[in-house]
């Protein structure tokens, strides 16, 4: 059975949202999630904490973020772990244990505070980060607002702190996720990263244009700069809320064998963001033949249909996750 890595779920949140305090609680809840991952062939993930735009979010955020972290890293649990290098990410994965890696998405409550960031690497064992979420703050322009627009007469990406914040994610080895910056952020994360970076959940432009799926020349742009892109199932990047016909298993698939048209074999990794933990079936539809992430291994069954070959598969499944996370953070 080929082993996926998923670059996107959102369980931290979760857990934050809707659990007790207490060590016993936070691992139970994550162990339903591991459960139900590992049904779907899905055996490690970057798990995400996130204030999303619109929401208020502060220093108890990050508190809150820091307590569920080592918990879980802790816990000794016999069937999880926490992985904090990619020596320890690769050694556990496919082993007996499931493997997580922890990510901050947004940062919004640092307000611009750099010793945020060195807090929550050594503190949280936050490895992974993305300096906004669709609004902006701080570090930089996130993709819901308009002064990081391409149209924007001067398009507007990180801030000073922004730039200082990338310096010292690539040095400390934070992978920079590029989920949720405008065009602008990019453009300059790209250019100032001496690492490569990664755009963990997205979907392609090409065949559906929400307005943050990316376009062939973006998706171009991230891969020529060594960087990887993940390909999500939500409803919603998949085609139109109300297009119910176009939220099906086919649809994802046909999306990410666009991006892998397009970016290369070598760029393109699973960010699956499945959610219907968090939001109701009328929210976010669900996507027939991926409903959670218990179904994911049909998307190893669609890609042999589509005559990729294993290695191809493996690629994307685990592979080009697992480079990139060494080179961001070795
Ligand atoms: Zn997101």
């Amino acid at each position: 059975m080929m082993s996926m890595f998923d670059m996107h779920a959102d369980v931290l949140m979760h857990i934050a949202r809707t659990q007790a305090a207490d060590e016993p609680s936070i691992v139970e809840a994550f162990n339903r999630h591991v459960t139900r991952m590992r049904a779907g062939g899905v055996m490690g993930a970057v798990v995400v904490d996130c204030r999303m735009a619109g929401e208020s979010a502060s220093s108890a955020d990050f508190e809150r973020f820091i307590q569920i972290a080592n918990v879980l890293m802790h816990c000794n649990s016999a069937s999880f772990c926490i992985a904090t290098s990619a020596d320890q990410l690769e050694e556990a994965f496919g082993g007996t244990k499931w493997v997580g890696l922890i990510c901050h998405e947004g940062l919004r409550a640092a307000e611009g505070d750099l010793a945020w960031i060195a807090r929550l690497y050594s503190e949280a064992g936050m490895r992974i980060a993305s300096l906004t979420h669709n609004d902006s703050n701080a570090f930089a322009t996130g993709v819901g607002d308009p002064a990081g627009s391409r149209r924007s007469a001067n398009p507007r990406g990180l801030s000073h702190a922004g730039r200082q914040a990338v310096a010292l994610m690539n040095e400390l080895g934070i992978l920079i996720d590029l989920a949720h910056a405008s065009p602008a952020t990019r453009r300059d994360i790209l250019s100032c990263s001496s690492r490569p970076v990664m755009l963990s959940h997205t979907s392609s432009a090409a065949i559906y244009d929400n307005g943050r799926n990316l376009s062939d020349e973006d998706m171009r742009e991230i891969a020529d700069r060594g960087g990887l892109l993940g390909c999500m199932t939500s409803p919603a990047a998949l085609a139109d809320i109300s297009d119910r016909h176009h939220h099906t298993l086919e649809r994802y698939v046909e999306h990410l064998r666009h991006m892998i048209d397009v970016a290369g074999e070598d760029h393109v990794g699973l960010g699956l963001h499945f959610c219907e933990y968090l939001y109701t079936p009328q929210e976010y539809p669900p996507v027939a033949g991926l409903e959670d992430a218990s179904q994911a291994m049909r998307i190893i069954h669609a890609l042999r249909g589509a005559r990729l070959t294993e290695r191809q598969i493996e690629k994307v499944a685990f592979r080009n996750f697992f480079r990139v996370f060494r080179e961001a953070t070795h």
